[in-house]
C-alpha cells in the first residue's frame, strides 16, 4: 500500500501543480494520524497514505489545498480565495472528506478528531 501511494500520490501532485500553475518543494507520503496532508514553510507537502481510501476527486481537493498552501501558508480569507479559484466545489469537497475520515476503515485505526489539513 506505501509502494502503491508512493508512486501514485506524488505523480498526481506532479500533473496538478502544472495544471494550476503551482509549485512545491519536495513531497512525502506518509501515515499520518490526525491529517490527510500538510504543508511546510519550505513548500515540503506531506501527504497521508489513506488518501487511497478516498475518491480521486476528493483526492485532488486534498492536494490542491496542500498546493495553496505554497502561497498562503495559513486559512485566511486570501487562501479560501485561492480554493475558490482551483477548486470551485471546495465547500462540498471540505465536508466529504471530513466524513470520509470518519467512514475510513477500521484497521487504519483512524480517531475521530483528525481530518484536519
Ligand atoms: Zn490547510
Amino acid at each position: 500500500m506505501r509502494r502503491r501511494a508512493q508512486k501514485e500520490l506524488p505523480a498526481r501532485l506532479e500533473e496538478l501543480a502544472a495544471a494550476h500553475r503551482l509549485s512545491f518543494g519536495a513531497v512525502a507520503v506518509r501515515h499520518q494520524r490526525t491529517r490527510w496532508g500538510s504543508c511546510s514553510p519550505a513548500h515540503a507537502i506531506s501527504l497521508n497514505l489513506r488518501l487511497l481510501f478516498l475518491e480521486p476527486e476528493l483526492v485532488d481537493h486534498v492536494l490542491i489545498h496542500e498546493l495553496c498552501h505554497t502561497r498562503e501558508l495559513n486559512h485566511s480569507k486570501r487562501f479560501w480565495a485561492l480554493m475558490q479559484i482551483h477548486d470551485p466545489d471546495w465547500k462540498r469537497h471540505r465536508r466529504q472528506i471530513r466524513e470520509a475520515w470518519r467512514t475510513l476503515p477500521r484497521w487504519l485505526h483512524a480517531g475521530n478528531g483528525g481530518s484536519e489539513l
